[in-house]
């Protein structure tokens, strides 16, 4: 069963088979078989296809692949934000409210929270997204965390090392985080994570977490230099960390770093907006050759948002990035930050995950701010948001 996608304005595949940064194609088309992306190219040199769909001149672009989302939580903190926006700043300590909350969850409450924020995203155009854990902080509520993300993604993280709980030392609760805990949660995680930042974990706690995540099979990420400078982003880079993400404070040192390893710089302008924090210099790390994502790190604490279309607002508007580098960091970098080759892009084998535009250019995610232009949706060659949809 084959299906022609056609009457495409502009195709963004981000095949480097196809043109450079974003592949665009003019008036293209796109055939999917068998759940993958089969074909490319001009619509008038379409090959025939047993179903065709014409989407009337709007643009297409891969489905966004979100590499750092805190989705699994109980409660909100919407009084925090509103006090934060009346003049109070910023502190990681507000986190604990989030950790009682989402104790006293039930499964079933979280789960149903969960996949009500999987589903907004999806409407939103995303179709990849890694999951966290790190409300639990302890054994049994990280290890309920990681099974029900695992419930809605593939890409789970355990981030016990999200903050040292009330009533431990750090050093007692590293052993922990590396010990029982990282027992019960390793099945239930590909990756592991830690908060390597002024008043949550420092360098030789970092290490000691990713290391032992790393000795039992775990893929390293891990939250670097958000609040201040520090050895975040340089302690990822030497572990092989597939992402460091803020990266808000770095020097030449960072940049030459994440240049070198080709780990990957991932950003979160909607933290920086929700915290009034200054945005990270992308275009820095982009003139060093640095490859950046673009991700929402949806949390109820310091950013709530769900929409990577905010984002690439965010990133073209205050961090200087071009409407196509934007877009390629929301989906081709995210893939990259996960280390999926099947992902964030159209190229032929690739998972037919894509988005049609209710626009002519894929640039109206940041000409048009805020305005819900995602009509369709389409996921592993199956169309799950829009007209005709399975799910409507
Ligand atoms: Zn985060």
């Amino acid at each position: 069963m084959s299906t022609l996608i056609t009457g495409i304005s502009e195709l963004l595949t981000n095949d480097p088979a196809i043109g450079e940064g974003v592949g665009r194609i003019k008036s293209a088309a796109l055939l999917i078989e068998n759940g993958v992306v089969a074909w490319t190219g001009p619509a008038a040199t379409a090959p025939p296809a047993d179903s065709v769909i014409d989407v009337g001149g709007r643009a297409v672009f891969p489905g966004f692949v979100d590499s750092h989302s805190h989705l699994v939580f109980g409660g909100d903190r919407v009084d925090e934000f509103v006090a934060r926006m009346a003049g109070q700043t910023y502190a990681a300590g507000g986190i604990k409210s989030t950790v009682a909350a989402t104790r006293e969850a039930s499964d079933d409450d979280l789960r149903v929270r969960t996949a009500k924020l999987v589903a907004e995203m999806l409407r939103q155009g995303t179709t990849t997204v890694e999951i966290k854990s790190g409300y639990g902080l302890t054994v049994q509520d990280e290890a309920r965390s990681l099974r029900i993300a695992a419930e809605f993604t593939s890409e789970t993280t355990y981030l016990g090392a999200h903050v040292v709980p009330a009533g431990l030392a750090a050093d007692e609760y590293v052993g922990l985080v590396t010990g029982d805990m990282l027992k019960a949660c390793a099945p239930h995680a590909k990756w592991i994570d830690v908060f390597c930042e002024r008043g949550a974990f420092d360098a030789d706690q970092a290490r000691a977490v990713l290391t032992a995540g790393k000795a039992v099979g775990l893929g390293l990420r891990i939250h670097a230099n958000q609040l201040g400078p520090g050895p975040g982003v340089r302690l990822g880079c030497e572990l092989g960390a597939a992402a460091v993400d803020h990266v808000t404070y770095i020097d030449d040192e960072d940049i030459s770093a994440l240049a070198q390893t080709g780990t990957v710089a991932t950003l979160l302008p909607g933290v920086e907006f929700s915290t009034k924090h200054p945005y990270p210099d992308a275009r820095r790390l982009l003139d060093a050759g640095v490859v950046v994502a673009l991700a929402s790190d949806c949390n109820p604490g310091s950013c709530f948002t769900s929409s990577l279309a905010f984002c690439i607002t965010l990133a073209v508007r205050e961090m200087g990035l071009t409407p196509d580098q934007a877009i390629w960091a929301a989906t081709a970098g995210g893939a990259r930050a996960l280390r999926r080759t099947d992902v964030g892009h159209l190229g032929v084998g690739a998972q037919a995950n894509f988005v049609v535009l209710d626009a002519p250019a894929a640039a109206y995610l940041a000409y048009r701010p805020g305005v819900p232009l995602v009509r369709d949706v389409w996921s592993a060659g199956r169309q799950r948001i829009g007209p005709g949809s399975s799910l409507g």
